[in-house]
């Protein structure tokens, strides 16, 4: 059946999967992506929505880079929010409702409309090894299907255990097997293999439910969308809806705290940390009576409705309870209870910036496998992955992107430097430069870097070359062009900013804290400008952010090309640490495991101090 060798195989199709083999074929692998449910390719297993905070960003550079997950979300997205809009631009985040079915749908039809990729419905049971090297996959029918390359995307299905109250069996996630074999045989390898958990809360029927007791949350005026090709924007929307808990509703909860397996000692595991579930907030915040409770549509045509913010693994009878004193919720019916689930992943610490692992050649791991949490996290991994792994078999460079390049490579460089002990999520916290690292500016940072690999098509490069061009020229124009004190004092004077005397560029006069672009097309002479070159609204919206926060990311480029002379300083592949007397012994044992590639890496693991820096700078001769 599968006579001819493959060049690379993707085990899984969720969102990481999905991401790598799209990534994988179109740069010329004839890819298989090999998944125990083709039904389920791109599945969204928790709440039906793409982006928010730092992950919207991550999304946005998912697309720059040539990646699907942009385009299948504004092709299936019910409503769009741009987060954060108050704050300075480094902060805005996108997120988009989507409607899970066709989300799922338009995936299974961009792969299918992906020359070079194949697919075949199966569980993976074993990898096929010699020699240090990857070879292939074993399936649980017994057939060995050979490659150059494989990709591990597994998610939550390793060894997958769900609970509910006192009840658990095997499953990679409610209605679906659990994976088996993988794990045992990836340790017989001698990699470490942890387990973590995460949870989801119930889903009910929109009908049964009382919106006029609830606070509409609808979405934005005017929706943006995530894709910096031509998908539509949304030209009608479906509302969300807020309610509450309430003390009466945490006191039905507590009552199956017995038989609750978070609290019980059933669930050991540790599960993400900013995503709690209800028993968790009313356990830590005890002195809170009352939570936000966000219910969204799970699509255009469905009734089926996600009740966000209530993720539980209580006894089905005690989450009904407790539901149904929320308030709109007292007619409630369910369709899924909610659950917990528990799965093994491999600690990130053994995986190269290709997201290859160390241990065998080949062989990549990408998304939850790797500890992380969320789609948008996965998505990136993959397409990383898919790219490397391509990139490896050819004998080509590698494709690894910096921290002050993409949120991706914050990410990756976090989990690959760090590790991580519970699941882990992106934030803008973690990004030392997010004034670099915005979602307007993704096509810019990385179109070209991805086009030049082979990814990124022309119809891209092409897109952002014409926005580069139009937003530069507007900006040349404000820093040439002058404006009279008579025309821009009146706007100055409404906004109780101090008038000018004389004439001097628009540039500076733009610079000011409260002055916008919207202000400046007040001037005849910006208005004419923006009509005789038609420059739409993300034109604009790249010209106000370059001319107002030009300080702020001159100041970061400076402080990022510092950082780059160290990440110049590369670290031998064998280095012999122990020679090192000087090193303390945590940093010794910690470099000898991560293996950091550059001293930048080095000064980011935890446990290496300064002084431990400079101890390998003098060694290096630096
Ligand atoms: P998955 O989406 O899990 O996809 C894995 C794919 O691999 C599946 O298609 C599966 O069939 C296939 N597969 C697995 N093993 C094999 C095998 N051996 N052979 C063939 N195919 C295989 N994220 C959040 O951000 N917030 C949350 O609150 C949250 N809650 C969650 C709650 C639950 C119950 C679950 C299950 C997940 C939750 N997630 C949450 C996580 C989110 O779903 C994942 O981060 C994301 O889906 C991971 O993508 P992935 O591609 O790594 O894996």
């Amino acid at each position: 059946m599968f006579e001819k060798e493959y060049d690379v195989i993707v085990v899984g199709g969720g969102h990481a999967g999905a991401e790598a083999t799209a990534a994988a074929a179109n740069m010329g692998s004839r890819t298989l992506l090999v998944t125990m449910n083709l039904q389920t390719i791109g599945q969204m297993s928790c709440n039906p929505a793409m982006g928010g905070i730092a992950k919207g960003q991550i999304v946005r550079e998912i697309d720059a880079l040539g990646g699907y997950s942009g385009i299948i979300t504004d092709k299936s997205a019910i409503q769009f929010k741009m987060l954060n809009k108050s704050k300075g631009p480094a902060m805005w985040s996108p997120r988009a409702q989507n409607d899970r079915m066709r989300f799922a749908e338009e995936w299974r039809i961009a792969l299918e409309g992906t020359p070079n990729a194949d697919f075949y419905q199966e569980m993976v049971s074993g990898l096929l090894e010699e020699n240090g090297k990857i070879v292939g996959v074993r399936t649980s029918l017994g057939i060995d299907i050979r490659a150059k390359a494989v990709v591990l995307t597994n998610g939550t299905f390793l060894n997958g255990l769900i609970h509910i109250g006192e009840k658990q069996f095997g499953g990679g996630r409610a209605g679906e097997k659990a994976a088996t074999g993988i794990t045992e045989q990836l340790v017989d390898f001698g990699f470490d293999s942890g387990r973590m958990k995460t949870g989801t809360p119930p889903r009910v029927d929109g009908r049964s439910l009382d919106y006029s007791k609830m606070i509409p949350q609808p979405g934005d005026a005017k929706p943006e969308k995530f894709s910096y090709l031509d998908t539509q924007k949304l030209t009608s929307q479906r509302d969300c809806h807020m309610t509450h808990t309430s003390a009466l509703v945490h006191d039905l909860l507590r009552e199956g705290f017995d038989r609750s397996p978070m609290f019980n000692g059933r669930i050991k595991s540790i599960g993400p940390r900013y995503c709690p579930s209800i028993e968790d907030k009313i356990n830590r915040f005890a002195d809170k009576d009352s939570h936000q409770i966000f219910v969204e549509p799970e699509g255009w045509n469905t009734v089926e409705v996600y009740v966000n913010g209530f993720s539980t693994s209580l006894p089905e009878d005690i989450q009904y309870k407790a539901l149904k004193s929320v308030k709109g919720f007292e007619e409630v019916k369910f369709f899924r209870p909610g659950y917990a689930i528990e799965y093994d992943y491999f600690p990130p610490t053994q995986l190269r910036h290709t997201l290859e692992t160390k241990l065998v050649d080949n062989l990549y791991f990408a998304g939850q496998i790797n500890g992380t949490t969320g789609y948008e996290e996965a998505a990136s991994q993959g397409l990383m992955a898919g790219i490397n792994a391509h990139l490896k078999i050819n004998e080509k460079e590698p494709f690894v992107l910096k921290r002050d390049e993409a949120y991706i490579g914050v990410l990756i460089d976090d989990l690959i430097t760090k590790g991580t002990e519970e699941p882990y999520r992106m934030f803008t916290s973690r990004a030392e430069y997010r004034t670099l690292l915005r979602q307007d500016n993704a096509d810019l940072r990385l179109t070209p870097k991805s086009h030049e690999i082979g990814l990124a098509t022309k119809e891209r490069m092409q897109k952002m070359e014409q926005k580069e061009a139009q937003s530069d020229k507007f900006i040349q124009f404000f820093r040439k062009t002058s404006f009279v004190p008579e025309e821009i004092n009146p706007i100055l004077e409404s906004l109780d900013s101090s008038k000018v005397k004389q004439s001097d560029k628009l540039f500076k006069v733009f610079s000011r804290p409260r002055v916008s672009m919207d202000h400046m097309l007040q001037l005849e002479s910006v208005s004419k400008f923006v009509d005789e070159n038609d420059f739409n609204s993300e034109i604009l919206e790249q010209a106000e952010i370059q001319v107002k926060y030009s300080g702020y990311i001159e100041k970061e480029k400076n402080n990022a090309d510092k950082l780059h002379r160290l990440e110049n300083v590369r670290i031998p592949e064998n280095f012999d640490y122990s020679k090192l007397k000087s090193l303390s012994s945590e940093a010794r044992e910690k470099l000898k495991t991560i293996k950091p590639v550059t001293i930048s890496q080095a000064s980011r693991i935890s446990g290496v101090s300064p002084s431990d820096i400079s101890v390998l700078l003098v060694f290096l001769g630096r």
